[in-house]
């Protein structure tokens, strides 16, 4: 027994490695036949002992679970974009930002490609793969273990010489020659082709059959080991190790110390992309050191660490055919030009945003036009000029509407605004509905069970006309309705229960005034406690908020001056919504009201984000870079030089971490 137990440990060892040559090093030394015979004896041994089968041997490849729905996880550490530039200036700008918060002068950076597919965050413990997250909005995501554990450059287990427990990112990719042949077998079965390689491989993620995703040429380039605080110093280094671990990391990263070396990287590779095997978007430039990225933190959205050098857009040209307005849940109207299909980019083109009247007459875009279309950062297209040598004789120009294509009404402008808007608020259907779907959009109340295609089904059947609606329906409402069976009936309804106790802050975000998105909601919630409180304010207290100015008050104003809106915020209450902060003591004490800090270096008894909390529970704020305004600067060890002068010539005390517990306690 013994023996048969270590001969399938070794098979199992030996058929790692050759995938690892394989699929990492993409240097194989065995045929594909010789591979395959060994994978054979493997999953025979296996079957007849399967009391000795690991479950991570290569034998489990080949997939076959099938999930019927991801489960949605949160990220341990938050997944952020990337702050984007175009030109060597921005680069430079964002060079001199990060020297100025740091207070040093020569930093390193590191270069690597923008791979362009899908990211995804693996997770390890114990040296085991546990689980492999898509981004999804950045804090939570969807459990895709299942389909990522057939992608074979991804290891199941790492050498015990690394990390026990650690996560790495990476993306998802479908190389180009994978790509190629994919399309020629669905060619040869009669299936239309993918479009670009980057949809294809993000769409694979989330197959419900693994054995599908198995069979995709789908390969995993890492660019990031997430790890506890000090286990690496450079980034440059955390990659050398991790590749050495079993990962496939691209051999392109390269470190620089200068503008000059960064833009002489990004030259080389805007023309040398071509040969990667596969698709790129541009470069990304990140600070080496992993003591100067803490310590630079992140932005709402992406690190200040990090920035992506875009590469030039495609341009193409082609024909004008419509445009159509779009009406939104403020009213806002957004003109959307319909062109003759055109690949751009690796995609079909057939939309573009026009963004609003002033951007039409600026182009002096007439019928049938042919137009240049670029594709930037958005997923929409932009069209950025006309060429007139082909402008159609007589062709008439295209003039803004006048009135709603929803429900007729006169449009209006109001005076320094570039959107034209229909004022019909409570009787314009994709108003009405557009509302509804944002009160139970995910960020507002999280309602489950309704998506946006059930308020338009439930208005549309006369259900509802505002979100109060939404919680006087019965089963009997919902069940004559088509596409609602008895088991979503009855979810709608319990997570319209289960919304009841969402907090203050995402109901007021809910309700959709204009302006207050989610940041000045949770301001106004914590500033006023209750919506009483925000009702009576006036304008002068409502614009002494934090980061509320006149556009936000006004509109604050003018929303609870609307009886409509009373009466809903009434039967809400009735309902039992939360229209007032529950309070959860989250501040400790206010003893540092008032005062501004600046954290740097590395503490003993708080990590760097332990000691930011702290100041925030008792009240203090912090600040990333020392001015006039900053009260402390906590200087924990290996604090920049710069730093330290700076300090002492804006005369800011610098104190110890120890000195600072004397303060809370
Ligand atoms: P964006 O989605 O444009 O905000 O860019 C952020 C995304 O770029 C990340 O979520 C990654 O999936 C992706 N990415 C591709 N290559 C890299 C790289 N070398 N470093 C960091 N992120 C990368
Ligand atoms: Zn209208």
């Amino acid at each position: 027994m013994q023996l048969i137990e270590e001969k399938i440990k070794n098979l199992c060892e030996e058929l790692k490695q050759h995938n690892y040559n394989y699929y990492v090093l993409d240097n194989p030394t065995i045929s594909d036949f010789e591979f395959d015979i060994k994978l054979k004896e493997l999953q025979q041994l296996e079957e007849q002992y399967p009391q000795f089968a690991d479950p991570n041997s290569p034998t489990q490849r080949v997939g076959g679970m099938v999930t019927d729905s991801f489960k949605t996880v949160v990220h341990k550490h938050r997944m952020y974009s990337l702050d984007n530039s175009y030109s060597e200036d921005d680069i430079k700008d964002w060079i001199t930002r990060v020297k100025k918060i740091l207070g040093v002068d020569t930093i390193d950076y590191t270069c690597e490609l923008k791979y362009d597919g899908a990211s995804i965050n693996l997770v390890y413990e114990n040296y085991k793969l546990i689980r492999a997250e898509t981004r999804g909005d950045g804090i939570q995501g969807d459990d895709v273990t299942n389909n990522i554990r057939t992608i074979k450059s991804i290891p199941l287990t790492v050498k015990k010489d690394f990390l026990n427990t650690f996560e790495v990112r990476g993306e998802i990719v479908i190389p180009f020659s994978g790509f190629k042949k994919m399309n020629e077998e669905r060619i040869k079965n009669g299936e239309d082709p993918y479009m670009n390689p980057r949809n294809t491989a993000s769409g694979s993620l989330k197959l419900k059959d693994s054995a599908e995703v198995a069979k995709r040429p789908l390969d995993c380039l890492i660019y990031q080991v997430v790890t506890e605080e000090n286990t690496f110093q450079t980034h440059f280094q955390s990659l050398q190790k991790v590749r050495k671990a079993g990962f496939k990391v691209p051999n392109e990263i390269e470190v620089c110390n200068s503008v000059n070396e960064i833009m002489e990287y990004i030259h080389k590779w805007d023309k040398k992309r071509f040969e990667l095997p596969y698709e790129t978007d541009g470069i990304v430039i990140k600070v080496n050191n992993i003591h100067y990225q803490n310590e630079l933190g992140y932005t709402a959205k992406a690190p200040r660490w990090a920035i992506a050098y875009k590469f030039k857009a495609e341009q193409v040209s082609t024909e004008l055919k419509s445009v159509d307005y779009q009406i939104g849940r403020t009213g806002a109207v957004t003109p959307v030009a319909n062109l003759k299909p055109v690949a751009l980019g690796g995609t079909i083109v057939k939309r573009a945003s026009l963004h609003n009247a002033d951007q039409i007459n600026k182009l002096d875009l007439h019928e049938k036009d042919t137009v240049f279309v670029e594709k930037g950062g958005e997923i929409i297209p932009k069209i950025i000029g006309v060429d007139i040598s082909k402008r159609k004789e007589n062709a008439k120009k295209i003039e803004f509407i006048t009135a709603c294509p929803a429900c007729g009404t006169t449009l209006i402008r109001k005076e320094g605004e570039a959107q034209h808007y229909c004022p019909n608020e409570y009787g314009c259907k994709p108003q009405i509905v557009g509302k509804i779907q944002h009160f139970i959009a995910r960020k507002a109340m999280n309602i489950e069970g309704i998506g946006a295609e059930t308020v338009e089904l439930f208005y549309d059947a006369n259900l509802i006309k505002n979100y109060a609606d939404l919680y006087d329906l019965t089963l009997e409402d919902l069940l004559p309705l088509e596409r609602i069976a008895l088991k979503s009936a009855q979810n709608i309804l319990e997570g319209l229960e289960a919304s009841k106790k969402i907090p203050f802050e995402r109901v007021l975000f809910a309700l959709g005034i204009r302006f207050v998105g989610e940041t000045v909601a949770k301001k106004l919630a914590k500033r006023f406690k209750n919506i009483s409180a925000i009702q009576k304010a006036d304008f002068e207290t409502l614009i002494a908020v934090d980061e509320i100015g006149e556009r936000i008050a006004k509109s604050v104003i003018d929303f609870f001056n609307e009886p409509y809106n009373i009466e809903i915020i009434n039967r809400l209450k009735n309902h039992g919504l939360q229209f007032e902060v529950v309070e959860i003591n989250t501040s400790i004490s206010n003893k540092l009201e008032g005062l501004n800090f600046v954290v740097s270096g590395v503490f003993e008894k708080f990590s760097r984000n332990e000691l930011k909390k702290s100041i925030e529970d008792h009240g203090g704020k912090n600040v990333s870079s020392l001015s006039k305004k900053t009260n402390y600067l906590i200087a924990g060890d290996k604090m920049g030089p710069a730093k330290k002068i700076r300090a002492e010539k804006l005369q800011i005390p610098i104190i110890t971490e120890d000195d600072y517990l004397k303060m809370i306690n």
